[in-house]
């Protein structure tokens, strides 16, 4: 049986086919307009918080969202330092998505602009206990290292694609059980994600994809594995 490829973290509609199965992620209210085919993740972005009230409705949203079959992740969510949201705002907001995520079972899709520490310290503070992945990871080693350290995940895009980049580090260094691919909301295939995860750590791309697959089938609870 071929095994497919995993996009953990996709913007574009691509649903999922026997090759490739994607999580695509949905802003509540995106998600009660489409109800999309397939799996998808839903979350309110900090980068898309107006207002306290807006976010209070797209919270009900995402609970409507998050008793549906596909819904098999929260996020993307998390907290940004350079967006122009309120900080405090952002954090209130991630903190009631993190009760969610966590009274419905959801592992959460994380977006983190410079707030590596917050977040980890909420991770703490909240007892939370499903798998965080931090997306689109592009930090240091040793951040790697305490994101790991607090039972959490990485995923990497097309930072991989950049010669010599942080992420190209980290993927080398870092045992395959701790990640995931994606392509985010790139136009490169995740294909070629995988490809060039393995000339970076050697390994062929089928071993990273039957780890990967690995990974996904402990960390999700999908109705039907892959
Ligand atoms: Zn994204």
């Amino acid at each position: 049986m071929v095994i497919p490829y995993v996009n953990i973290h996709t913007h574009k509609g691509k649903e999922c086919t026997d090759n490739v199965r994607s999580i695509l992620n949905q802003f509540p209210s995106e998600w009660m307009n489409k109800k999309p085919v397939g799996w998808f993740s839903v979350g309110i972005h900090p980068w898309y918080i107006n207002s306290g009230d807006q976010a209070s409705e797209e919270l009900v949203n995402m609970e409507k969202a998050f008793s549906q079959k596909g819904c098999i992740a929260a996020g993307e969510a998390g907290l940004d330092k350079i967006t122009r949201t309120d900080w405090e705002l952002q954090k209130e907001i991630f903190i009631q998505q993190v009760k969610l995520s966590e009274s419905y079972h959801k592992p959460m899709i994380i977006h983190c602009v410079k707030a590596y520490s917050e977040l980890l310290g909420l991770r703490k503070e909240l007892k939370a206990e499903n798998v965080w992945i931090f997306h689109g990871f592009n930090s240091s080693l040793e951040m790697a290292g305490q994101i790991i350290g607090h039972g959490c995940m990485l995923s990497f895009g097309e930072q991989l694609l950049k010669e010599g980049s942080k992420a190209e580090t980290v993927l080398q260094k870092t045992g395959v059980e701790h990640w995931f691919l994606e392509t985010d909301d790139s136009d490169i295939s995740i294909e070629t994600v995988y490809s060039k995860a393995a000339l970076i750590t050697g390994k062929k791309e089928d071993e990273i994809k039957s780890l990967i697959q690995d990974n996904f089938n402990r960390v999700f609870q999908p109705d039907l594995p892959l």
